[in-house]
């Protein structure tokens, strides 16, 4: 069986806990993303490579098969929707927890319609549709802990570790909106003309992900 594999995922923390699962199921990369300027990585094995990308694109090569399997965040999947794609596998790595956070005093909600800086906007939307509350959604990219600070926003939506960086600017972690980590995904097509190849990697990588390698 001589099937092509193109593995999407994003350098960081993806990339650096993907290596031990990865090479589970034999999969080693000849080069480094940190140091090389290559997006397309060659591995041992001449069948599989893998695409450097940002963790936001990732669903999205996979969803039209430019990669046929991919490693993208909890956080990017329920953003991007889900479509031509199958979540196959939990992968246990780059954990955190999508919260609501925002100044002290913001627990005392003033009157009217919230404002929420995030760049989880669907998940945002979600989460305070279900409760009921009327809010308006402001999209930033990046350092959503700034908005608060400088009134932009009432509260924010973001992804939580240690908690650290909300502390450093003076926010507490107000509500939990659900736990993240990343996921294994393949492309529909894939999924069936590959099937064997997908089936394999993805035992491989059950099993490290099983033994907590
Ligand atoms: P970029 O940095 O290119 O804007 P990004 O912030 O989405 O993109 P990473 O910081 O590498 O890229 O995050 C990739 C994934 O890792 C996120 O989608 C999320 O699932 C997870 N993640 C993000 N922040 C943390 C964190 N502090 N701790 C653990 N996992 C995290
Ligand atoms: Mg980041």
């Amino acid at each position: 069986m001589n099937q092509q594999l193109t593995i999407a995922l994003s350098k960081g923390r993806i990339f650096e806990q993907s290596l031990p699962l990865l090479a589970a199921a034999g999969v080693e990369p000849r080069d480094d993303p940190e140091r090389s300027r290559k997006l397309i990585l060659d591995t041992n094995s001449p069948e599989v490579k893998l695409v450097i990308i940002r963790a936001s694109d990732v669903p999205t090569y996979v969803q039209y098969g430019a990669a046929d399997v991919g490693i993208a965040g909890k956080d990017v999947l329920l953003e991007h929707g889900g479509d031509g794609l199958y979540e196959p596998l939990d992968l246990r790595i780059a954990r955190c927890r999508m919260m609501v956070a925002g100044k002290p005093e913001a627990v005392r909600q003033r009157p009217g319609r919230l404002r929420i800086a995030t760049k989880y906007v669907r998940c945002a939307e979600r989460h305070f549709a279900t409760q009921g509350k009327q809010v308006e959604i402001i999209k930033l990219y990046g350092s959503m802990e700034l908005a608060p600070l400088v009134g932009l926003s009432d509260l924010i939506v973001d992804l939580v570790e240690s908690g650290n960086t909300l502390k450093a600017n003076g926010l507490v972690p107000l509500e939990h909106i659900c736990d993240i980590s990343s996921r294994l995904i393949v492309n529909k097509a894939s999924w069936k003309m590959k099937h064997e190849r997908v089936m394999q990697l993805i035992t491989d990588i059950r099993a490290a992900v099983d033994s907590g390698a």
